[in-house]
């Protein structure tokens, strides 16, 4: 189905690369179950073969995070570049190698995602297809879903948000628990719930700030508020406490936007601890760690709904029945071009080769804060 050695493109060698560092401010700034987000600290690679440009993008919080990132994307690109592989036609797969001694995980996972996405987007765009038809996935349509309900909201600010994402016709809203006073928390949601009625989806978020008592006793107390999913409710890693909580919760249990590349995934499936698969392009490998990520849970019958990357994840819809997209309105606005944005709350994906995605003008011009070439 997916055709990594597809001859029309192997063979082809990289001409040039460029990692543009982007800074944007987050305004008002999102507080979660464990992080105060007052801005995304942006590395955008550009992968130049053949006349195309494949583009691939990760991102951190704080500037010295994506700093230390920078250097990792072109040390493997490097590799790319300076080798007898090919690496259209075997994208990020020898990258493994290169950083298993600096570690499978952290920023050189971030390094080599941005790379594989870029080399998908590149590989797509010389065959002049659109990434989903390189990669054999239907043109199928995705629900899409608002993530926000920052905690430093007053419960009638989250309200009003959540009306608002309503009126804006999204399919979903996203808001964010984990709070010392859990109990809060549940009324917090109760009061978004009864505001939006029953025909939008309303999932919640601890962003794995909880013990698992407390995220058992607070599942069980939102039980009657029909969430589509709670998500990453305990330390995401403790895959004995994820599985408690998903032995013990009504709803589903959403995790694996912070899992580097495709093998802890496999690891909370067998731990029984997840519902909702939620690969992040950053984080899983790029696009080759999403499609394996894709295939689990094909073959284990669970929902994937990745994790933010709205830009791309309309090119990358399941085989069968319809996805879920995360939008986060306000971060990534204005910053690419080229991408469907949400008619009545569901997208297609575009028809232009690749992601489609480029910098915009305004992006360059604003918040470019420096560019690395080899
Ligand atoms: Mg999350």
């Amino acid at each position: 189905m997916v055709r990594t050695n597809d001859q029309s493109v192997a063979g082809r060698a990289l001409e040039a690369v460029t990692v543009r560092r982007l800074s944007r401010a987050v305004d008002p700034p999102l507080i979660s179950g464990i992080h105060h987000i007052d801005r995304i600290e942006m590395n955008v690679v550009e992968l130049a073969a053949g006349g195309e440009v494949g583009v691939g993008y990760t991102y951190a919080f704080a500037a010295r995070e994506a700093d230390s990132v920078t250097p990792l994307i072109l040390h493997l690109c490097e590799s790319l570049t300076g080798s007898d592989a090919d690496p259209l036609a075997t994208k990020s797969a020898p990258l493994w190698d290169r950083i298993n001694f600096i570690g499978r995980g952290g920023p050189p996972v971030m390094a080599l995602s941005a790379i594989d996405l870029a080399l998908w987007d590149l590989h797509a765009r010389l065959e002049g297809v659109p990434l989903h038809e390189a990669l054999g996935l239907p043109a199928a349509e995705q629900r899409v879903y608002a993530a926000g309900g920052s905690r430093s909201l007053t419960t009638e600010g989250l309200v009003e948000e959540a009306l608002g994402f309503r009126a804006a016709r999204f399919t979903g809203y996203k808001m964010r628990i984990g709070a010392e006073d859990w109990r809060g928390d549940v009324a917090r949601v109760a009061a978004v719930r009864e505001a939006v009625g029953p025909e939008i989806e309303l999932m919640v978020d601890a962003n794995q700030a909880w013990s698992v008592p407390v995220a058992i006793e607070a599942a069980e107390a939102m039980g009657p508020l029909d969430l589509s999913w709670f998500e990453e409710p305990v330390d995401g890693e403790d895959f004995a406490a994820m599985a408690a909580v998903r032995a013990a919760a009504p709803m589903p249990i959403a995790a694996g936007e912070t899992s580097y590349g495709p093998g802890p995934f496999e690891a909370l499936v067998a731990g029984g601890c997840i519902d909702v698969l939620q690969p992040d392009l950053m984080r899983c490998g790029g696009v080759s760690g999403f499609l394996e990520v894709a295939a689990l849970g094909r073959r284990e019958g669970l929902e994937v709904a990745p994790h933010l990357f709205d830009q791309v994840t309309p090119q990358l819809p399941p085989l069968t029945g319809e996805g879920r997209i995360e939008m986060l309105p306000g971060w990534f606005d204005g910053l690419f071009t080229g991408f469907p944005l949400p008619v009545d709350g569901r997208v297609r994906p575009g028809t232009a080769p690749g992601t489609g995605i480029t910098l915009s003008a305004e992006a360059l011009a604003e918040n470019v804060v420096g560019v690395h070439e080899l």
